[in-house]
């Protein structure tokens, strides 16, 4: 905070202070002594009194003046009725003393007016004081009356360089293009080249493209506008419109520069899909992004990036030609990126020799860059409450299961019954695992509950694979429904616990038949009324099946799932033995690892893993136990 800033701070204080001072002031004055109309006649006629004042009112008049006793000067003041008679008497008992007279009415009005003044000027100055604060620069959070400027941020330097960015190999060397172009236009001007005007970095969440666009800043070390989309929504129509115009004034200003349209959905949604008229306002803001992203010449050295989860929301007038015409999709890191992630980010970390970056990257299929960075964060943090050195693969493991279901509620205690339930349920999916082939493998269960679920059991595919066969989605519901079966088949009752596998399962049922043409009602996509209305899109669309199809739809998805049931059943009813030795491993040691449910499996005993590892960690045990 500024010196200026410090003193402004102060004045509402002193504008108080000074007034109080000065009520006071006025009130009390120097001490007077108040006298009755006796005394006062006394007074005045006394030969120690040397000054008197008369100042007379309409109804009152009051006399004051000082007299002189023991060598002190008192001051006195006294009021008479002001009548012709008492005023006489006084006057005449002064004598041949100094006499003022005053008209009080006259005096009085002067102050009167003035102090009905006070407050109008001290409330006046407050407001220009107030108004002057909220529109000063120098304000962080006043920006009330700030409505038509662009709320763009400068980052003056950005420190992220594309070494922060990992795995995204393709979607880099993309984006240096635009670096390059940014730091010598004149080499692509040359040519004759046009380079793009916008560009749409799309993908999941978490996935680094506001990281991507942040690196491109600090590589190309150009100023770097950055915007989210919500900045432009407001509550008043039009400020969204006159904030994108003014944005682009202040970047042509400083061009070569990169804008940074973070969340550009919030603005770029398909125009006359919204409810109710509550979309003018964003589509005028859209409006102007469109004119102004023509408007702007060839090559005028601003890049407009845009980032979204949802490409496809989006307006495509903003995706065509001369607009966004460049669109990046950044993906989910595949092992080798998954692996370059958590190198970037246990960078400044202490981990221990014995984790395995790369066998951790194995483990987390479907993580995304922010995950990883979680997973790492949350080991840390587990590493620091159990007094380590150093992270360790345990802490690593503890926060993989974190992350994806939430903190083990170690507290919540089972019943004998409903552990051995939930152990064999969990066996179930495990024995599916093993023995179906293109099944997932189970990398790690465990009948610990955590966030929803009684236990849980962490599949993997074999391989990462960019497509799924038939058979893959087959087995993944027959690995489903293994949980399930188990409880058929042991217990011959079966448990709400199933319902998020059934769920899971029906979906992929559902899309098999209608939207990747596995079924018997042949390649065709069928439309599924189930999407979003609120995402603006597809309000007016109807479920373009028949009742007809639907019906079809419905027995070919049951057809599936009861299909994969059956096959679950029949390897489980062959692996019964394996099945129960899983189960009651699982009950005495909670938590299973993929080798250690392979050794159960295979008949040997390892107890001797769990020996070891509480004798050598006994913090660990302890908080596990808790
Ligand atoms: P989004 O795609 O949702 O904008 P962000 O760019 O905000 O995601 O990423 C969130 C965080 O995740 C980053 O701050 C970073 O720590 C981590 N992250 C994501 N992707 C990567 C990556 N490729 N390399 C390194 N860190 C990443
Ligand atoms: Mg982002
Ligand atoms: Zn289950």
């Amino acid at each position: 905070m500024n010196r200026k800033n410090n003193v402004a701070n102060w004045i509402p204080y002193l504008i108080v202070m000074l007034a109080l001072v000065s009520l006071f002031s006025m009130n009390m004055g120097t001490e007077t002594q108040t006298l009755s109309y006796n005394d006062l006649q006394k007074v005045v006629a006394s030969d120690n009194t040397d000054k008197v004042t008369v100042s007379i009112s309409s109804n009152i008049t009051t006399v004051s003046g000082q007299y002189t006793e023991d060598g002190k000067t008192v001051a006195f003041e006294g009021t008479i009725p002001s009548t012709s008679e008492a005023i006489e008497t006084i006057l005449s008992s002064t004598e041949k003393k100094a006499v003022t007279i005053v008209d009080a009415d006259a005096s009085n009005l002067f102050v009167d007016a003035l102090l009905t003044l006070i407050p109008f000027v001290f409330m006046a100055g407050l407001a220009v004081w107030m108004i002057n604060r909220m529109n000063g620069a120098q304000s962080a959070n006043g920006k009330a009356f700030e409505f038509s400027k662009s709320r763009a941020r400068l980052e003056g330097k950005v420190r992220v360089r594309f070494t922060d960015v990992a795995g995204c190999d393709e979607e880099k060397q993309e984006m240096a293009e635009i670096i390059d172009y940014l730091k010598f236009p004149k080499k692509f001007e040359k040519m004759g080249a046009r380079i793009p005007k916008g560009v749409l970095l799309a993908g999941h969440p978490g996935t680094g493209k506001t990281l991507l666009a942040k690196a491109v800043a600090g590589e190309a070390n150009v100023p770097f506008y950055s915007i989210s989309g919500s900045d432009f929504v407001e509550m008043f129509v039009g400020v969204g419109a006159s904030r994108v115009r003014d944005m682009f004034k202040k970047a042509k200003e400083t061009a070569p520069c990169i804008i940074f349209i973070d969340e550009i959905d919030a603005v770029g949604r398909q125009r006359g899909a919204g409810f109710g008229g509550g979309h003018d306002e964003r589509e005028q803001t859209l409006n102007q992004l469109l004119v102004e992203m023509d408007g702007m010449e060839e090559n005028t050295g601003i890049v407009v990036v845009a980032a979204t989860n949802r490409p496809d929301v989006l307006d495509p007038a903003l995706l065509r030609a001369g607009r966004f015409d460049r669109q990046i999709t950044v993906s989910l890191p595949d092992r080798k990126g998954r692996e370059a992630i958590l190198r970037v980010h246990a960078r400044n970390k202490h981990i221990s020799e014995e984790v395995d970056l790369g066998a951790l990257a194995k483990r987390t299929p479907g993580f995304s860059g922010a995950d990883l960075e979680n997973v790492l964060n949350e080991s840390a943090i587990l590493a620091v409450r159990h007094n380590e050195e150093s992270i360790s693969m345990a802490d690593v493991d503890e926060a993989i299961d974190r992350v994806m279901m939430g903190p083990a509620k170690v507290s919540r205690t089972y019943d004998d019954k409903t552990k051995k339930l939930v152990a064999y349920h969990e066996s179930g999916h495990a024995i599916v695992g093993l023995f179906l082939d293109n099944a997932q493998v189970v990398q790690k269960v465990t009948i610990i509950p955590r966030g929803q679920a009684g236990g849980y059991n962490l599949m993997t595919p074999k391989e990462e694979k960019m497509m799924d066969t038939k058979n893959d989605l087959l087995a993944t519901i027959t690995s489903y429904m293994g949980g399930r079966v188990a409880e058929e088949t042991f217990f011959d009752d079966v448990t709400t616990g199933a319902s998020n596998d059934i769920e899971r399962a029906t979906n992929i049922a559902k899309d098999m038949v209608t939207l990747y043409g596995m079924s018997d009602l042949g390649p065709i996509k069928y439309n599924s009324a189930s999407q979003n209305v609120f995402l603006g899109r597809d309000y007016n669309s109807p479920n373009n099946v028949s009742g007809q199809v639907a019906f079809e739809i419905d027995q070919e998805v049951r057809k599936i799932v009861n299909l994969c049931h059956d096959k679950a059943t029949e390897i489980i009813g062959s692996h019964k033995q394996e099945l129960v030795r899983i189960a009651e491993a699982l009950m005495e040691y909670e938590t299973l690892t993929s080798e250690q449910i392979q050794r159960v499996v295979n008949g040997e005993d390892i107890s001797a893993d769990f020996e070891t590892k509480s004798a050598g960690k006994p913090a660990e045990e302890a908080t596990q136990n808790a």
